[in-house]
């Protein structure tokens, strides 16, 4: 058993399968980490493949293209939903914006701001005592304005400003945004929260 303190280390995946986290090299690559983070439209396939080799729990949320019924054996969903790991405690909104229907998956800015509501009692409550009213929050899509895009499917929502400003969580990840040039940014400092461009892969340490 190796002492690992308050350090901590997550995988976190989105929106496209990646060759060598699905594959049996992904347990020397990523053996240690706490736990897996799913930012949505991902196959089930895949994540479980991941949570069975690494054998470490899996957070996640769905992505606008993900199935009604989007469960992930072995995963716990955090899509509106708080859960905890040792003294962390994760959060997580799934789903885009509303771009086309019927639109599963898909809110509007609206829509957004009143799951975002439900959650935030809670997280208000913790701040108080821990200083942050959330460890981890985990996304689909982006805040608006931070990694985004302008076109109608990849705009973020206004309401995770709301998160990041009451709730100061450590990080903020998202996919959904894809990157295709080294220019444009995977990270941005907003507050006291970093916002993490998961897309693909990505390993968040604190
Ligand atoms: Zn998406």
């Amino acid at each position: 058993m190796i002492a690992r303190g308050n350090r901590r280390r997550v995988l976190a995946l989105s929106d496209q399968t990646v060759p060598y986290v699905y594959s049996p090299a992904v347990k020397e690559r990523f053996g240690d980490v706490d736990f897996i983070a799913g930012c949505g439209d991902l196959p089930r396939d895949y994540l479980e493949y991941v949570v069975s080799l690494l054998d470490r729990p899996l957070f996640y949320v769905p992505g606008n293209h993900d199935p009604d019924d989007y469960h992930v054996p072995g995963g716990q969903s955090v899509d509106g939903a708080f859960a905890r790991h040792e003294s962390l405690l994760i959060a997580g909104a799934g789903g885009s914006i509303r771009y086309k229907p019927p639109g599963l998956h898909q809110y509007t800015q609206r829509q957004m701001y009143q799951r975002v509501l439900m959650m935030l009692p809670r997280m208000l409550i913790r701040r108080l005592t821990r200083g942050r009213g959330v460890d981890l929050f985990i996304a689909h899509a982006s805040p608006f304005g931070v990694q985004d895009a302008r076109d109608p499917a990849h705009i973020g929502f206004k309401a995770f400003h709301g998160v990041i400003r009451l709730a100061r969580p450590r990080y903020f990840i998202h996919g959904h945004t894809h990157i295709h040039r080294n220019l444009e940014r995977s990270e941005t400092q907003v507050g006291d929260t970093c916002v993490v461009n998961v897309y693909p892969e990505r390993l968040v340490e604190w």
